[in-house]
């Protein structure tokens, strides 16, 4: 089932737009009215990362006339390998910056606006006022949460994709453009448990899966924009790249949905930190008294080397980030064998336990468990090994 076209047309096409469109204006469902849609709509992508990379790109390339870039991060090393909208001369630039140049080479035409300030409740309204749709590209809960918040109360239309190693997923969420469509609540009505869910910093992501979702989401803009065909509004597309599977699963409204259900219990923006709890409650009791940071370990290892001191240092993060650097002098115990237990008979009864992650999420998480299983005195290292490289040995990578 197609909806109304979410634009009205442009008045009218120049000759060289006419002939930089000429491929779209050949295929009958899009046309010169089609184009002319595209070239009046104001979309507005979310973080110009894996996801907003190749969005941009292929929105820009489109004929889309106004683009906004929500983006307050600068290019890293370590984005290359998926960002594809930023190159190496772009390297500690603002991403925002850098897309616009981008976006200027393959298409002129397209006027830019950049929000190159964090999204936060103070800001979002103000952001997303004025554009038809929506692309989100986000990496975190917390802001997945906001924007399906702030855009059903400003009934903006988005599409929605997620990315995690082989596995993307992507819908539309327009409960404003059709009565029973769901929004992301109704799909996930709770975020996670703190350090359940990797985010892809600490999980990994296939940097083409980011293509593979990222146009998923452009091909659901193009029909909403120019109403044409089927868009993914009450359905979920599931990706499988290693399997090379898509699936489509319906998603129904919950009637009991805290935003969109009967009785709503969400009738403004909320504190959406606390509602995806950065870190979780035993967590954070755990490691209050119980952290150091990487000069102290620094300190300890020495004294170990030298035989004054004996504890045993523990890295619980997966081994192939294990490959990629590490403590000296660390032992690999991956946090999945705490949850299951297996983890505490591995633990020397007579030594204390120190532990540590990338950057301290998941070593609290841990060390919460270590501390109820009576290891009073663990403690675990703030800023883990991404502090550890940074501050006292700079010649390994991060990641
Ligand atoms: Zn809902």
């Amino acid at each position: 089932m197609s909806l109304p076209a979410l634009v009205e047309p442009a008045a009218e096409l120049s000759i060289d737009e006419v002939r930089r469109y000429s491929r779209h204006l050949i295929i009958p469902d899009v046309g010169m009215t089609g184009q002319k849609r595209l070239k009046n709509a104001k979309v507005l992508v979310i973080g110009a990362g894996g996801l907003g990379s190749p969005a941009l790109l292929y929105l820009a390339a489109a004929g889309v006339g106004t683009l906004g870039v929500a983006e307050f991060d600068t290019v890293d090393e370590s984005n290359l390998q998926r960002q594809v909208i930023h190159g190496v001369s772009d390297i500690d630039k603002p991403k925002g910056q850098s897309a616009k140049e981008s976006i200027a080479e393959i298409n002129p035409y397209v006027n830019v606006i950049l929000h190159e300030e964090r999204l936060d409740n103070d800001n979002v309204y103000d952001v997303f006022r004025g554009y038809d749709l929506i692309v989100d590209g986000t990496d975190n809960f917390a802001t997945r949460y906001m924007v399906n918040d702030a855009a059903y109360f400003l009934k903006i239309p988005y599409v929605w994709g997620s990315i995690y190693r082989f596995d993307g997923q992507a819908s539309v969420f327009a409960p404003s453009m059709v009565d029973d469509a769901p929004c992301y609540r109704c799909l996930y009505p709770e975020p996670p448990p703190p350090g359940m869910v990797p985010s892809c910093a600490e999980g990994g992501v296939l940097g083409v899966l980011c293509a593979s979702i990222g146009s998923i989401q452009v091909n659901e803009a193009i029909k909403l924009l120019t109403g044409i065909g089927d868009p993914l509004v009450g359905k979920l597309m599931i990706y499988d790249a290693l399997e090379m599977e898509y699936r489509k699963l319906k998603v129904r409204k919950d009637p009991n949905c805290a935003l969109c259900g009967e009785n709503a219990t969400v009738t403004e923006l909320i504190d959406y930190d606390t509602f995806c709890g950065a870190i979780s409650e035993d967590a954070a009791d755990a490691a209050a008294d119980a952290t150091i940071s990487v000069v102290t370990l620094e300190h300890m290892l020495k004294e170990r080397t030298e035989g004054t001191r004996d504890f045993v240092l523990i890295d619980v993060r997966e081994p192939n980030e294990y490959e990629i650097n590490s403590i000296p002098g660390s032992v690999l115990i991956p946090k999945g064998d705490f949850l299951n237990g297996s983890a505490l008979e591995q633990l020397p009864a007579d030594k204390p336990i120190v532990l540590h992650c990338k950057s301290g999420v998941r070593s609290a998480e841990c060390l919460a468990i270590v501390k109820g299983a009576g290891y009073a005195d663990a403690v675990h290292v703030g800023g883990g090994v991404v502090a550890w490289v940074n501050q006292i040995d700079p010649s390994q990578p991060t990641y």
